[in-house]
């Protein structure tokens, strides 16, 4: 069991835990980054990658996080394959941070980028046919359905979303949502519901994803409908599950403010968490942009208002010291 000080520490190794450790890094501070379960993050699970600014063909979602790694640990990034299972923040700074590992993480300032995970419906086939015709983002893989027919499964405001922006794409979109209302704002239902392209099955819940991941993909899915306890096939080239993402909070709750779906609490406009030295970054805060470019850039800011953190403790501890002599 080791003891690790450093001025930076970084949970999370996703675009944004990478991006404040190249800006960390290029500042100085030495950051330590704590790459958890997924190194890479979510991108790590996709493949295609066209939105990514900075690359004319497509790139791959794993190949794009090495490069990022790579480029934190070429400044400086120490990179640490652990995972954080207890923080205390509340006598800090500095920090603390325990490991899987059983190390301990001791830092000036704490960058928190632990993501968040789309989730699933966990029924036959939403694994087996992920990237092959079943997603859970339409801005990542619309674009690949054009001219084509999806569906989006979700009832609120995010399936609402993807319904309305796969229109952009796709021939016809059928929103599937379970029960016979939606939890969307009205404006947003107001809007899916004048749209040509866009037609709802109410009561219907997936049962399954069929089709041959190795040839073709997705075909159809097979639905219940609740009211009459029948099965269908309905046909389609793509599936969109849009029923929520978790952050990736549990190790801060009731330690960090959390908003009522989990996501850490920032100053609006910024990484500021309500504890000084505490930052949060990329999908953990973030509920509505969600991206990988959103993530870079909230990381980046991060790092910048780290320095300055780190910068003001230095001060704080010269002033002490020329006051003692
Ligand atoms: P994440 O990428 O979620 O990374 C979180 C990191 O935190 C992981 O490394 C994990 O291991 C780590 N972690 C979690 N808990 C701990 C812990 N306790 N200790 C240490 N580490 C921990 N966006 C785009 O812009 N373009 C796309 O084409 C695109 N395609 C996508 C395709 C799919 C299938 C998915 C799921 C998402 C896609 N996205 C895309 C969204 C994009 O991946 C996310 O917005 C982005 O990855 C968020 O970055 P992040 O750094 O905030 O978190
Ligand atoms: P959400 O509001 O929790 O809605 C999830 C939807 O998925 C609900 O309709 C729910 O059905 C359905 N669902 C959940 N589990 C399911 C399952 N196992 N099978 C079938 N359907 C299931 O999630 P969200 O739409 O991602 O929104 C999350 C938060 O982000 C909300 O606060 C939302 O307002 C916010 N958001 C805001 C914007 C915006 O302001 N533009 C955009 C996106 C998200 P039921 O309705 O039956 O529960």
């Amino acid at each position: 069991m080791a003891t690790h000080r450093t001025k930076l520490l970084i949970i999370g190794s996703g675009p944004a835990g990478y991006s404040a450790a190249i800006y960390g890094a290029r500042a100085m501070m030495e950051p330590i980054l704590v790459q958890g379960l997924q190194p890479g993050g979510q991108l790590t699970i996709t493949t295609d990658v066209e939105n990514y600014p900075g690359f004319r063909d497509v790139i791959q979602g794993p190949w794009l996080m090495e490069e990022m790694k790579a480029q934190a640990e070429h400044v400086g990034t120490r990179m640490m394959w652990d995972t954080i299972v207890e923080v205390e923040l509340d006598k800090g700074p500095p920090f603390r941070a325990i490991g899987d590992s059983g190390d301990e993480y001791v830092a000036d300032a704490l960058v928190i980028a632990t993501g968040a995970q789309a989730k699933w419906l966990g029924v036959p086939g939403e694994m087996e046919l992920g990237g092959k015709g079943v997603s859970a983002c339409a801005t990542c893989d619309g674009f690949f359905y054009r001219g084509k027919k999806v569906a989006v499964i979700g009832g609120g405001n995010t399936a609402v979303e993807e319904a309305l922006y796969l229109t952009n794409h796709a021939e016809h979109v059928t929103l599937i949502h379970r029960r016979d209302e939606l939890r969307a704002e009205r404006i947003l239902q107001d809007r899916l519901f004048k749209h040509p392209k866009i037609s709802v099955k109410w009561n219907h819940v997936v049962e399954r994803f069929a089709g041959d991941p190795l040839a073709g993909g997705l075909t159809h899915l097979v639905l219940r409908n609740m009211e009459i306890g029948a099965d269908e096939d309905f046909a389609v080239d793509g599936a969109f599950v849009a029923i929520g993402h978790a952050p990736a909070t549990e190790l801060f709750q009731g330690k960090l403010e959390l908003d009522d779906g989990g996501y850490v609490v920032v100053e609006p406009g910024t990484p500021r968490t309500a504890i000084p030295g505490v930052f949060a970054c990329g999908d953990v805060m973030d509920q509505v942009y969600r991206q990988a470019v959103t993530a870079a850039g909230t990381g980046c800011m991060a790092a910048l208002d780290a320095e300055r953190y780190i910068a003001g403790l230095e001060v704080e501890l010269d002033g002490h010291a020329e006051a003692a002599e």
